[in-house]
C-alpha cells in the first residue's frame, strides 16, 4: 500500500479498534491543456498527479475520522467541514436509489488543499469507490464520477464540470485523459514523461483567487451569450468563420474557446506521436490565449511561464480557472530545479508572494488498495 493508504488504515485501527474492511485512494489532478472549454461542451486533457487521498472503511457506527484534521464527524448532516465531501457522495448515491448502510471511515491524504489540484474530487472519488465496494453497488467508474460531480454541485454547492472527478476516477498511470465534456466520452492518451526525460513542475502561486467566482461566472455568461448570437447551443460548435460575426468581449472569449478546443485535439495528436516539442508549443499558445483573449491570467502566472521559458521549459501555462492558483511547466528533468530556483528569485524580485512547487509524474486514478476479505 502507498503511504497515504497505510496512514488511513492505521488511523482507522486506532480510532475504531478494528482493521478496515477495505482501503481505497484517489488522486488530485492537473489539466494539461483545454481551459474554460468544459462548460462550452468542449475538450479537456487532465492527468492524475501522484498526490492522493485515501480512505479506510468498514461497517460500523464510529463516524468519519480525518487523520489530517485529527477530528471525528457525524456521518449525517452538513456542517461546512471536510466531512461534507464524503457525506455528499453518500447523499448522491441515495438520490440515485442506492442503499448505503452504516459505515465508519478514516481519511488521510497529501493533495495540497484548495490549491486547484482538486483535493475535493480526490476525497469524493476515494469515498465513492470505497462505498461502491463495501456495499457491492457495482457502479461503473464513469457513473461514480457523475455521482461525485453531483455531490459537489448539489450537496456542496460548488458549480464545477466533470473534469476533476473523471480525472480522479479514470486516469491511468503514464497517461493523460482526453475528455469530451459534452458526450462524456473519455480515453487515455500516452504521457510517458520519464521515458522522454521530462517532468512536470507545478507552481502554486498562492495568490488568493479573490475575483475567481465573479470572473468565472462572467466568462461563462459571455460564452453563453456569444453562443446565443451565433444561434448554437455550445461554443464548441463555433467555427473560425463564425468568429467574424462576433465582436468585442464575445469575440475575444469565443476566440479562446474555439482555438483552445483545436489545441487540445492537436495536443493529443502530438502526444500520440511522442512529439513533446509541439505539445509544449501548444501549452505556450494556450497560455497566451488565456492571458490575452480570455483575460484570466495574473502577473504571477505570467512570470512563472516566462521564467520557465527562459530556463529551458518546452512548454508552460496557467492551469485551472486562472485568477491565481497554479501554473505548470514541462521541463527536462535536469532543469526542474533550475526553473524552480529562477522562479523563486523572479517572484521575490517582483515582490510577489512565495510560490510552492510540486514535481510530479502522471499517476494512476482511484484504486482499491485492499478489498474486503483481503
Ligand atoms: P481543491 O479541490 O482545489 O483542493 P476545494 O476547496 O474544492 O479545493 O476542496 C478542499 C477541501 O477538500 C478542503 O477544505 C477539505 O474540506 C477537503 N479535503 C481536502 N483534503 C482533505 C484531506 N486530506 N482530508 C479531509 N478533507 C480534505
Ligand atoms: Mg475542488
Amino acid at each position: 500500500m502507498r503511504e497515504t493508504e497505510q496512514r488511513a488504515a492505521k488511523a482507522f485501527t486506532e480510532q475504531f479498534g478494528e482493521t478496515p474492511e477495505l482501503v481505497a485512494s484517489a488522486p488530485g489532478r492537473i489539466n494539461l491543456i483545454g481551459e474554460h472549454t468544459d462548460y462550452n461542451g468542449g475538450f479537456v486533457l487532465p492527468c492524475a498527479i501522484d498526490r492522493r487521498i485515501a480512505v479506510a472503511m468498514g461497517a460500523g457506527e464510529g463516524g468519519l475520522y480525518s487523520a489530517d484534521f485529527d477530528e471525528t464527524r457525524e456521518p449525517g448532516g452538513k456542517d461546512d467541514s471536510w466531512a461534507d465531501y464524503p457525506r455528499g457522495v453518500v447523499w448522491a448515491m441515495g438520490e440515485e436509489g442506492h442503499e448505503i448502510g452504516s459505515f465508519q471511515a478514516a481519511f488521510a491524504g497529501d493533495v495540497p488543499l484548495g490549491s486547484g489540484l482538486s483535493s475535493s474530487a480526490a476525497i469524493e472519488a476515494a469515498t465513492a469507490l470505497a462505498l461502491d465496494s463495501l456495499f457491492g453497488l457495482g457502479i461503473d467508474r464513469k457513473d461514480l464520477a457523475v455521482l461525485c460531480q453531483r455531490a459537489e454541485n448539489d450537496f456542496l454547492g460548488v458549480a464545477s464540470g466533470i473534469m476533476d472527478q473523471y480525472a480522479s476516477l479514470l486516469c491511468e498511470a503514464g497517461a493523460a485523459l482526453l475528455v469530451d465534456c459534452r458526450s462524456l466520452e473519455a480515453r487515455s492518451v500516452p504521457l510517458d514523461l520519464p521515458a522522454a526525460g521530462l517532468s512536470l513542475v507545478i507552481c502554486d502561486t498562492r495568490v488568493e483567487r479573490g475575483l475567481a467566482d465573479t470572473g468565472y461566472n462572467d466568462r461563462r455568461s459571455t460564452c453563453e451569450s456569444a453562443a446565443g448570437t451565433l444561434g448554437i447551443e455550445h461554443l464548441r460548435d463555433a467555427t473560425e468563420d463564425d468568429l467574424k460575426r462576433l465582436s468585442g468581449e464575445q469575440l475575444r472569449r469565443a476566440r479562446h474557446v474555439v482555438s483552445e478546443n483545436a489545441r487540445v485535439l492537436e495536443a493529443v495528436e502530438a502526444l500520440n506521436n511522442g512529439d513533446f516539442d509541439h505539445f509544449g508549443k501548444l501549452m505556450y499558445t494556450s497560455h497566451a490565449s488565456l492571458r490575452d483573449d480570455y483575460e484570466v491570467s495574473t502577473p504571477e502566472l505570467d512570470t512563472f511561464v516566462e521564467t520557465a521559458r527562459r530556463h529551458g521549459a518546452r512548454g508552460a501555462r496557467l492551469t485551472g480557472a486562472g485568477f491565481g492558483g497554479c501554473a505548470i511547466a514541462l521541463v527536462p528533468e535536469s532543469q526542474a530545479d533550475r526553473v524552480e530556483r529562477a522562479c523563486k528569485r523572479d517572484f521575490a524580485e517582483a515582490d510577489f508572494g512565495k510560490p510552492a512547487f510540486y514535481e510530479f509524474v502522471p499517476a494512476a486514478g482511484a484504486e482499491l488498495a485492499r478489498s474486503s476479505g483481503a
